[in-house]
């Protein structure tokens, strides 16, 4: 079933990554401690906090429109190559990366970039540590989390019960395509 959706979802084809899924892929590797480098390298940001109740914090927002600003010249993810302006052109999308399934850049033309930048977190993937997440209303989140629970332990809910549709906001960006280079 679980692969079934990923099918499914990875079939939506995009045209280029909106500024909120750039804005989303800076705050989910800002959760894993990457730091945004900006003025050529000469300061890095990594907010304390990413997230308050379900919505982004105030930290977050100033160090995002810092990375916006014309001022902050050239920024980009500690360990990537490209900056954060070339991302919000359309020759850029926003991917899940096959390994650890966090949001990476994919050029929409020519050849992927050479690596994820998980490549230099070798505590990356743990699937004991929590997933980076978006700010998501917290009852649809309760929600989701009770229907996965839901699905893992009676997987034949009828049609028509009161459980939710899988759909309600999961812990990882799934409404993003995921890289197809690693299947099989
Ligand atoms: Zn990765």
């Amino acid at each position: 079933m679980e692969k079934l959706s990923f099918a499914l979802i990875s079939a939506k084809v995009k045209i280029m990554a909106s500024q909120d899924q750039v804005k989303q892929y800076i705050a989910y590797w800002w959760q894993l401690g990457k730091k945004v480098v900006i003025r050529n390298g000469e300061q890095k940001l990594l907010p304390k906090t990413i997230i308050v109740s379900d919505r982004y914090s105030q930290e977050f927002e100033a160090c995002w429109q810092q990375i916006l600003s014309p001022d902050s010249g050239d920024c980009y993810l500690e360990g990537t190559d490209e900056t954060i302006a070339q991302l919000l052109t359309p020759e850029w999308d926003i991917i899940l990366c096959c390994r650890c399934v966090m949001p990476i850049p994919l050029r929409t033309l020519g050849m992927p970039p050479n690596s994820c930048p998980c490549n230099d977190l070798p505590s990356w993937p743990n699937s004991e540590l929590p997933h980076p997440r978006s700010p998501v209303d917290t009852t649809a989140h309760l929600s989701s989390i009770r229907h996965r629970l839901l699905r893992q332990y009676a997987p034949e809910i009828p049609p028509n019960s009161d459980a939710q549709p899988v759909h309600l906001e999961p812990p990882i960006p799934f409404s993003l395509p995921r890289c197809q280079s690693n299947h099989g």
